[in-house]
């Protein structure tokens, strides 16, 4: 039994100008793409995609599904008791896969074994949601602000205390380990310059992940945060604000190895954010003001060197909900002079990648999963479109049909 889209505009996310044709999926798998309709065979199930666009799945490249607040549920704080937080986590996850993204990339967790666990549950297919890359807590040295992840597991300190976290995280079935390098102004005015972590012990990490075979993502605003980062082995960056030109020609050097997300999403989200009186927001607001003004100047400059840039924005947060995702592709247009298409591509093509998937993830090719999105309306036109999850017409994950379209059919 195959599923045929048929009279479709395909987005097929190397970022080609959109062309019409149909494709039939068989199992999991893209079998065929053609330039006319796909005749059905008795049981195919057939859709008639005219008016619409075919494309890659969406891949969020910083995703916080314990972060508890979505589009559906408001959470004041961060914080929620361990069984709130994994029904929570798992809503987050439907949410997502409710709005395009069949693929996230954890950039950590507010539990040190849950993501792992939901990503049993997912992979199992017992529960819906994205491809996932789980991730264990978010790890910086023990402090005193509210998401200190010494909270909710204790850390030593040290390079052995370093490698020992990364092994352990290893150990519980983490695919990427998520550090501080640098620390976060939003949180603690000045932050942002200051490194959590020496250089031994980054290095530390480095080799240990090599070892245990796992990935190093950085929260790295710092300059020098980026270069350790690099120098360390770190596979994703985070943010990147205050990279000099120094730091952008080492992130060049390993542009093949190295992915960076600038997170603009919860940038414009504080810049937007209208609290009520007893919470001020001034200083996240001036702080994320000149976090803006430097990705907008960094970006281009990555992209020139071929740095892989991928969109996903630090939802999670009450005035940044999971689910609202999409909007990050609006923000790359908009601020850092992407086209749609070109944006559309940062977040399937480089998605299939950042998940570690590029040889079968994020296209519309022959062979790969068929992880679709069929959206109604021309995207590569109108990214914004993929902000409602009414345009959605059919969700595919794995060759599933997770949204199945309403006019879809079976060929006697
Ligand atoms: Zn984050």
């Amino acid at each position: 039994m195959r599923v045929i889209i048929n009279h479709a505009s395909i987005f097929d996310g190397t970022g080609s100008p959109v062309f019409s044709g149909s494709v039939a999926v068989e199992n999991q798998r893209i079998v065929e793409i053609s330039d006319s309709p796909i005749a059905p065979d008795s049981g195919d199930q057939v859709i008639d995609a005219q008016g619409k666009t075919l494309m890659p799945g969406l891949v969020e490249a910083h995703a916080h599904l314990t972060w508890p607040t979505s589009v559906e549920k408001f959470v004041p704080g961060m914080y929620l008791p361990p069984e709130e937080l994994a029904l929570t986590a798992a809503r987050n996850a439907r949410i997502l896969l409710d709005h395009g993204f069949t693929s996230a990339y954890s950039a950590g967790a507010l539990s040190k074994t849950l993501e792992i666990s939901l990503n049993a549950q997912l992979t199992s297919g017992g529960m819906p949601g994205p491809r996932l890359v789980p991730s264990s807590v978010e790890r910086e040295p023990p402090n005193e602000s509210e998401l200190d992840p010494g909270k909710v597991e204790a850390h030593a300190i040290g390079p052995e205390g370093v490698k020992a976290f990364v092994k352990e995280c290893a150990d519980i079935g983490a695919k990427a380990v998520k550090f501080l390098i640098s620390g976060e102004s939003a949180l603690k005015p000045g932050a942002s310059h200051e490194l959590l972590y020496s250089k031994e012990e980054l290095m530390a990490a480095g080799e240990q992940a090599r070892e245990s075979d796992v990935w190093l993502t950085g929260h790295a605003h710092a300059n020098d945060a980026v270069k350790w980062g690099v120098e360390a082995g770190f596979r994703v960056l985070y943010h990147c604000t205050y990279a000099d030109d120094d730091a952008i020609d080492m992130l060049a050097a390993k542009k093949d190895e190295i992915f960076v997300a600038p997170t603009i999403g919860i940038i414009q989200a504080t810049l937007d954010a209208n609290p009520p009186p007893h919470m001020d927001m001034t200083h996240m607001k001036e702080d994320a003001a000149i976090v803006l003004a430097a990705q907008k100047a960094l970006v281009p400059k990555l992209r020139a060197k071929g740095i892989k840039l991928l969109p996903g924005g630090d939802y999670g947060f009450p005035f940044n909900p999971n689910g609202r995702n999409a909007r990050d592709l609006e923000l790359w247009v908009e601020h850092f002079g992407y086209t749609p298409a070109e944006v559309l591509q940062a977040a399937t093509q480089f998605g299939g990648e950042i998940m570690g998937m590029g040889n079968e993830l994020g296209l519309i090719k022959q062979g790969y999963l068929a992880d679709l999105l069929l959206v109604d309306g021309d995207p590569t036109k109108d990214v914004t479109l993929l902000q409602n999850k009414a345009n959605l017409h059919m969700i595919m994950q794995d060759g599933k049909l997770y949204k199945a379209p309403q006019n879809l059919t079976v060929n006697a």
